[in-house]
């Protein structure tokens, strides 16, 4: 221990003699923390810079000890030591705080990759996700949900919390790999798809409700995703209301035929059955207050086995790099 420290002061009861302030006793204190290495000098400025108050503390201390110098000559060493260590907490407050930081880069990818999914879970608890709408990619597809969204100011501000692009990209690269993301309608999907390329390479779940007018597009975008291993779709009587080309063109000579739309008829059916490679598959019914109805409890089940027999199958590049293996 420093000749000069708190814990001496008080032995000598200087603290109530000179009538210390609380503020200027915890700050004292701190700066023995600091020396026996409990807080560092970043922990300790930062006590200090705490309030205005705290700060005028240490110039009142100084002020109060050069008056007591003058008054009685034989505190000199006491006030000394106090004056000392006052100046010692102002010279450490003022410095500037390091820039480089702890060089997370430098850890193994597996733990960096822990760190960030254990964040990644700190800020959503819930395993599934719903994307806040992008701005360019609204459509007239009806919104049902009061959902709580995406955390965009949180997600904002993460590239300040890390202070290095590096780290963002992988925070994200990890974000989309761990979590499900839920989306109201395709098209809302296929502007995410569009404007965000480390979304599209890195999302392994994808719920989608099967709606709006780019469900074709989007679903071929879907067989592009290399990462997805499972999709989730939401059917609804909005499902229905988009035909396929053909079927769009066929119900304007033979209304009659179309009179009940069936699923084989729907926007997006042949997009849905050229995607491969998929672990899991599910067909899951909106609520009723989303626009779901009992009436559709077959189509889920028939959709289900459909896409489950083709889904799943191996890509066909895959199949060629097992020939050649
Ligand atoms: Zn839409």
């Amino acid at each position: 221990m420093p000749a000069k420290s708190f814990y001496v002061l008080k032995l000598k009861t200087v603290p109530a003699k000179y009538g210390l302030s609380k503020n200027i006793q915890d700050l004292l204190m701190a700066l023995d923390h600091y020396h026996d290495g409990s807080i560092d000098a970043v922990e300790l400025g930062r006590l200090v810079r705490l309030s205005r108050n705290r700060r005028a503390s240490i110039a009142n201390t100084i002020q109060k000890c050069a008056g007591l110098l003058k008054k009685s000559p034989e505190e000199i060493t006491t006030c000394v030591d106090v004056i000392e260590m006052c100046t010692e907490l102002l010279e450490i407050a003022d410095r500037k705080p390091p820039m480089d930081g702890f060089p997370f880069m430098r850890l193994p990818v597996e733990i960096r990759e822990r760190v960030l999914g254990l964040m990644i879970d700190n800020i959503f608890r819930t395993k599934s996700v719903i994307p806040a709408s992008n701005k360019n990619g609204s459509c007239k597809c009806p919104r049902f949900d009061r959902d709580t969204v995406f955390q965009t100011a949180q997600m904002k501000d993460l590239a300040c919390v890390f202070g290095s692009n590096l780290i963002t990209l992988e925070f994200f690269r990890v974000f989309f790999r761990e979590k499900t993301f839920r989306f109201r309608c395709t098209c809302e999907l296929q502007s995410h798809l569009i404007s965000n390329d480390m979304f599209l390479d890195n999302v392994r779940s994808i719920v989608v409700h099967w709606s709006g007018s780019e469900s074709a597009k989007t679903f071929r975008l879907l067989a592009k995703m290399p990462k997805l291993e499972s999709l989730g779709i939401v059917i609804s009587k909005l499902t229905f209301i988009h035909l396929n080309e053909r079927s769009a063109l066929m119900k304007t000579y033979f209304p009659l035929a179309f009179k009940t739309i069936r699923i084989a008829d729907v926007l997006g059916l042949d997009e849905l059955l050229e995607i491969r490679g998929l672990h899991q598959v599910g067909v899951m019914l909106a609520p009723t207050s989303r626009g779901g109805s009992q009436s559709y409890k077959m189509d889920r089940a028939n959709l289900l086995e459909l896409l489950s027999s083709r889904l799943t199958q191996a890509k066909e590049d895959e199949d060629h790099d097992m020939e050649l293996a």
